[in-house]
Formats: structure tokens, sequence, C-alpha cells
């Protein structure tokens, strides 16, 4: 796989699997805009940890459309194109139904939607028109497990990430005549932020329990499945989704 003078932007990549997937592509060439919504701190550790020049950072928050939209237009005029989009930024919210009130219980599904789903699909549509004009593209969705497993105190999680699964084999059906591969990598547990913030250590215990593996994914395996999936050794890969989960739905 190479992305020598490819252009690349990955949101949500001040840390966790947004920033190994930048090192990695950096790591073939790639020029990466990492966009991040706060912490500058993370986000210049990001930077400073990728080989190559030309790299960018996207101060934006993706949840809101006008900034989604900035974010794009701040990008080309950097770069004059975008090769390779990873819609990686996502939260992950607790809202158990009996416990939590009916405000905090709606706003969980707002930011969720608005972050998990509806950026992608914002974003994919400002990219794609850009990736028509240029002749083809490529666009990597980061869902989850919990798009098929039922989490039972995560459902607008699980929901965002199942429906970013359908927002990708739409695309991937509507874009494949303009050369726009579209697909997903779904992790299981990795060892992030993200997760130690999420589980409690029976949680973790009961996680652990399940994959053959014993232990979390690192994010740079599913850093690499994303690489594959953004590569044009992937195209008659579009629409499809790689989970990288250590075989854990083979057990129960
Ligand atoms: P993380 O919390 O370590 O990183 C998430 C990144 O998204 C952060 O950089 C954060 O600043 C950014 N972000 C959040 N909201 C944003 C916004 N509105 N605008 C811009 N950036 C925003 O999480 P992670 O574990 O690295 O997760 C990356 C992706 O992988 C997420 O989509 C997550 O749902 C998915 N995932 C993670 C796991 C896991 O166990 N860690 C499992 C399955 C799927």
């Amino acid at each position: 796989m190479d992305f020598k003078n490819k252009r690349v932007l990955i949101t949500g990549a001040s840390r966790g699997i947004g920033r190994a997937t930048a090192i990695a592509f950096a790591s073939k060439g790639a020029k990466v805009g990492i966009n991040f919504k706060s912490r500058t701190d993370e986000a210049e550790k990001t930077l400073a940890e990728l080989s190559g020049d030309g790299h960018g950072l996207f101060q934006y928050d993706i949840s809101k459309k006008e900034e989604a939209a900035a974010l794009i237009g701040d990008f080309i005029n950097k770069y004059d194109r975008i090769d390779v989009l990873v819609n990686n930024a996502g939260i992950a919210i607790s809202h158990n139904l009996e416990e939590v009130n009916f405000d905090d219980w709606t706003s969980a599904w707002e930011n969720t939607l608005k972050t998990n789903l509806f950026a992608a699909a914002n974003l994919s549509y400002i990219v794609a028109r850009h990736m028509i004009k240029a002749g083809g593209g490529h666009i990597v969705n980061v869902s989850s497990r919990g798009a098929f497993r039922g989490e039972p105190d995560q459902p607008a999680y699980g929901a965002s990430k199942a429906g970013l699964n359908a927002l990708s084999q739409s695309l991937a059906k509507k874009l494949a005549p303009h050369k726009i591969y579209v697909g997903v990598v779904a992790p299981g547990f990795t060892e992030t932020d993200m997760a130690t913030e999420t589980l409690t250590p029976d949680e973790r215990e009961t996680m652990l329990n399940e994959t053959p593996f014993h232990r979390m994914a690192k994010p740079k395996e599913v850093a690499h499945a994303i690489l594959f999936l953004a590569s044009d050794e992937a195209a008659y890969s579009s629409g499809s989704i790689i989970d990288v989960n250590g075989a854990s739905y083979l057990r129960s």
C-alpha cells in the first residue's frame, strides 16, 4: 500500500485510533490533516509523531454542520484536493435507561448522533463533490462492534454506528460510478482513552474473557485495516465492513 503524496483527512486524530491512523498514513508517504475539537496539546503531540512533512492541524467541531463545511474548505485550500477521508471521530456516552432523567437521555441521543453519524454524513456529502471532480477517492468510516451487539447502556452509540454502517453501504453503491470507494472498519475494544473512560473493571474483565486473545486491540491494529480500505488495492472491497475485534464474536 502506497500513499505517497495522497492527501488524507482524519477526524478526531488528536489521540487514540485517529492518532495511530495518522502515524500509519504518514509512514506510507501521505500528507495528513489532523482534525480535532479541543486539546491542542494532544493534537500537536500527534503532529510531532508523524514522519515526513506537509501535515496540518485542523481544529473544528465536526458535530456542527457549519464547522464540518469549514473544515473541508480549509483542507482543500491547503492541499488542493482530498484523496482519503477517514470519519473516525466519535463519542461513547453511557445512558442507562433506568437511571438517567429524560433530559439526559435525549441529550445523549442528540450528541451521539450528531458526532458519530450526522458528521460523517455531512463530511461525506461535501467531500464526495470534491472527489467526483477529481475523478475518485476513498472514504473510510470507523464504526464499532457495538453496532451489532446491543450494548445495554449505550443504545445511542450502537444506533449511531449501525447507522454509519448503513450510510457507508448506501454511499458505496451511489459513488461507485465515480470511483469513490467507501468502507467500514468496526473495531472491538481498543486500548484508547475512550475504552479506559467507558469500561468499569467488571466490564473490562468480561470483555477480555470474550476474546480468545484475552487482550484489547492496539490502536495500530485498527489503523492497518483503515489503511487497507483507503488503498487502491481495496477498490473491490468497497461496501465491506472489516471487523477488528479479536474473534470475540466467535465465543459466547
Ligand atoms: P478517543 O476518545 O480516544 O478519540 C476520539 C477522538 O474524536 C478524539 O480525538 C476526540 O477529540 C475526537 N472528537 C470527538 N468529538 C469530536 C468532534 N465533535 N469534532 C472533532 N473531533 C471530535 O476514541 P478512540 O477509541 O480513538 O475512538 C475512535 C473511533 O473508534 C470512534 O469513532 C469510536 O467510536 C471507535 N471505536 C472505539 C473503540 C474503543 O474501544 N476504543 C471500539 C469501537 C469503536
